[in-house]
């Protein structure tokens, strides 16, 4: 984007940085605008809570630095000061800095304070309004908040503050007087009977329609409607927990027939994803079409490796008979040394290709190649038997794209038959970090179920998050036998494996194994 500072954070400490005060909306990814979007892809560095946490993408650029700020397991909020002072002195080391805020950076968000203390260092700083949750829940639940004829107004309003302190600033009573309002009140959930008993004692009909939506708009929405003076006891009974919104007004009846987003059959399960980041986006967005919670944790990353066995190669490519691309990763990586060189597909000649399985084959229809062989199951050993069975290899000319880890009996295996194999490294498969937020969460809250996609991120888990104690708890769900194999080796209990090996099949299996719990 143009106006994002990406100097280093070396350059020129004069030169301060810009603080953007991104909304994040209430949940739902989708719901982030464009501009926080492009600040969030290119900043510097993210200052984020954990309202906001669910926006941030799977695949964040890694040279970017976070700071989580939220509640954590072992402490409370770092303290408002303590955040400005953050800010200020990350933009004073030059960074593009996006503080990051669930729905609107001033709406309940103290982003105003921040944007006074940034002010008054001199810090520049651009706000970026988001989607705020007093509105998008209760849309998310059909509720509109006006309607003509009958909500002329809505009062966005915070129910913190206990109504019967002297130090509580809303007047319930008064916001009960008026029959034409809408009321969304934010953290409604410890005080939600007495506020509810002021708005009646201001006047408002207790049989007024009213609302409380749980995690509106994010995978595990839960709205619980019924009359005013009813409604404090079915929250409770349905224990609703924050984040959470209150709507009371005459458009709350709206709901009944308005609800679109209703419950999804895994609504409310909490489901570690350690699927590299940049091959999630998948996996994770049909998790929370089901209304599963993802937790991101990627365990482990991949990084490109030099051009210098391909270097060798390059003028011969052509004579290739076959070349086996036995992933994803290898594919995409392949491809890129080839621009890298200054070369395209036409130096592939006439080569036919191997893909491993449907994902390796979608990647490589990217790039304009088609897939002449696919084995049945996505599995080393499943094409080498069937490629056999199928190819005469004898004599023939075969190069393999391959990853620093993992097997080599696929090359064995071909040269056994009389091939010749030529191996080119196209990357190396790497440790992840793991996200502040993500290791806090599952700490505190544990899981429903952990998903492995492969050998090494079931191994770069544990190095990961030694401590995480989940092992006998929570079930790991595989998307194959190798993978559920290692699972079984580094202590996972009940290890689930996918009866098809592809991520739909993953999804599938975890979709039953959480049901049946
Ligand atoms: N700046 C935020 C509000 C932060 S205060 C905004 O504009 O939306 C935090 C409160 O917001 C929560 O306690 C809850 O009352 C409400 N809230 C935030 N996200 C919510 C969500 N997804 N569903 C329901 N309420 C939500």
């Amino acid at each position: 984007m143009a106006d994002l500072k990406k100097e280093p954070p070396t350059h020129n400490p004069d030169d301060v940085g810009t603080v953007y005060l991104v909304g994040a909306g209430p949940g739902d990814p989708a719901l982030l605008t464009l501009r926080g979007y492009e600040v969030l892809t290119s900043c510097d560095a993210i200052v984020y809570d954990r309202l906001a946490a669910s926006v941030l993408p799977p695949d964040l650029r890694p040279e970017v630095e976070l700071h989580f700020v939220g509640k954590r397991a072992d402490r409370h909020h770092l303290p408002q000061e303590e955040i400005n002072s953050l800010l200020i002195r990350l933009a004073q080391a030059g960074q593009a800095v996006c503080r990051l805020k669930g729905g609107d950076p001033f709406v309940f968000a103290r982003g105003c304070e921040e944007a006074e203390a940034l002010r008054r260092e001199g810090v520049p700083f651009e706000i970026v309004p988001g989607v705020t949750a007093g509105i998008a829940a209760a849309a998310y639940a059909g509720i509109p908040v006006t309607r003509r004829g009958e909500a002329v107004r809505v009062c966005l309003v915070t129910a913190h503050e206990d109504p019967t302190k002297p130090t509580n600033q809303v007047d319930w009573k008064a916001l009960g007087s008026d029959p034409h309002g809408t009321v969304a009140a934010y953290m409604p959930v410890a005080n939600l009977a007495v506020v509810v008993s002021e708005l009646i004692a201001g006047g408002l009909d207790p049989n007024t329609p009213a609302a409380v939506i749980e995690r509106g708009t994010m995978p595990g929405q839960r709205t619980v409607a019924a009359p005013l003076h009813e409604l404090a006891v079915k929250v409770q009974e349905a224990g609703i927990c924050p984040p959470a919104l209150f709507v009371v007004g005459k458009t709350v009846a709206l709901q009944k027939k308005l609800a679109w987003r209703t419950e999804r059959p895994l609504s409310g399960k909490r489901v570690i994803v350690t699927r590299p980041a940049d091959q999630a986006r998948e996996l994770i967005t049909s998790l929370r079409d089901l209304g599963v919670e993802p937790l991101i944790c990627p365990s482990i990353q991949t990084v490109p490796a030099s051009e210098s066995e391909l270097v060798p190669l390059v003028s011969n490519l052509h004579e290739y008979d076959w070349i086996f691309f036995t992933s994803e990763n290898g594919a995409r990586y392949f491809m890129t040394m080839l621009q890298a060189l200054d070369l395209d597909i036409r130096a592939l000649g006439g080569a036919r290709i191997a893909a491993v399985g449907r994902g390796t084959e979608l990647r490589l229809q990217q790039y304009y190649l088609r897939a002449d062989f696919v084995p049945t199951a996505f599995r080393g050993e499943v094409m080498l038997r069937e490629f056999l069975a199928q190819v005469s290899v004898e004599g023939l000319k075969i190069l393999r794209v391959r990853g620093d880890r993992g097997p080599a009996t696929l090359e064995q295996g071909l040269r056994g038959a009389g091939a010749t194999v030529d191996t080119v490294l196209a990357y190396h498969i790497q440790a992840a970090e793991l996200r502040p937020d993500v290791a806090d969460a599952i700490t505190a809250d544990g899981a429903h179920a952990i998903t492995f996609t492969s050998g090494s991120s079931v191994e770069s888990f544990e190095t990961l998050m030694p401590d995480h104690g989940l092992h006998a708890s929570v079930p790991a769900v595989c998307i194959g036998p190798v993978t559920a194999k290692v699972a079984g080796e580094v202590g996972w209990q009940r290890v689930v494996t996918a009866t098809v090996s592809t991520v739909m099949g993953l999804v599938d299996c975890l979709s039953d194994t959480l049901t049946e719990a």
